[in-house]
């Protein structure tokens, strides 16, 4: 089993100029859970041709492995317009090997955003250390955006670093986490999160329009 307690098939709908994860789906299985996707594709493709005026793009969110690959192989992330990057598992680390392995899945050429970076979650579970400074040049220098995890159980990447983070040049993304359509409406926790970190419209990957996001994804 991969990254059941959080795989989510993401869709943007960016023509809105919101990159929403639209459909969770908790795979049984990676055979079941690769059909899914397959379907799931096939259906957003149909619907993409049906509805003028708005551009769907596909996405997926990838585990990031203990030596920071990630759990699908290139023929799987090459489907998608973008793939969020997260750890799932074997969460005690130190700084070192937790920076360490992000850094590998920062580098990794199919990463486009870093997902929940530190995996808190809030009165439950402190995240991981990492250097901070060394994960915010590496997104900078490979155009990775750090994702601002909008559940509120995890609100990651904490506000007190978004300051940091676009100084650094680093593009943030709000993303609900949404693994049912009511969990769409957390993006608002997000946008409250993105103003106390004093971010502008041009910090978010969710302001683009899709041939802006494209556009700055193939330029890795
Ligand atoms: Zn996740």
């Amino acid at each position: 089993m991969t990254g059941a307690f959080c795989q989510r098939l993401v869709v943007a709908l960016l023509a809105a100029s919101w990159a929403l994860p639209l459909y969770a789906y908790d795979p049984l299985n990676r055979a079941e859970y690769l059909a899914k996707i397959k379907e799931a594709k096939a259906y957003y493709e149909d619907k993409c041709e049906k509805v003028a005026g708005i551009r769907i793009l596909k996405g997926i969110e990838s585990d990031i492995l203990g030596d920071g690959s990630l759990d699908y192989d290139e023929k799987v992330l090459e489907r998608f317009d973008f793939v969020i990057a997260s750890v799932h598992s074997k969460l005690s680390m130190t700084e070192k090997d937790a920076t360490q392995r992000l850094l590998t899945a920062i580098r990794n050429p199919y990463t486009t955003i870093l997902g929940h970076p530190t995996g808190r979650l809030l009165l439950s579970r402190e995240g991981y250390p990492l250097d901070f400074d060394a994960i915010f040049d590496a997104c900078a220098k490979h155009r990775v955006g750090i994702e601002i995890n909008a559940n509120p159980h995890r609100l990651d990447l904490d506000w007190r670093y978004l300051r940091t983070a676009r100084e650094r040049g680093v593009r943030l993304c709000i993303g609900p986490d949404a693994h049912s359509v009511e969990g769409l409406d957390d993006v608002d926790y997000g946008l409250g999160i993105a103003r106390k970190g004093w971010l502008q419209k041009d910090d978010l990957l969710n302001c683009m329009d899709a041939e802006e996001l494209l556009a700055w994804r193939r330029t890795k």
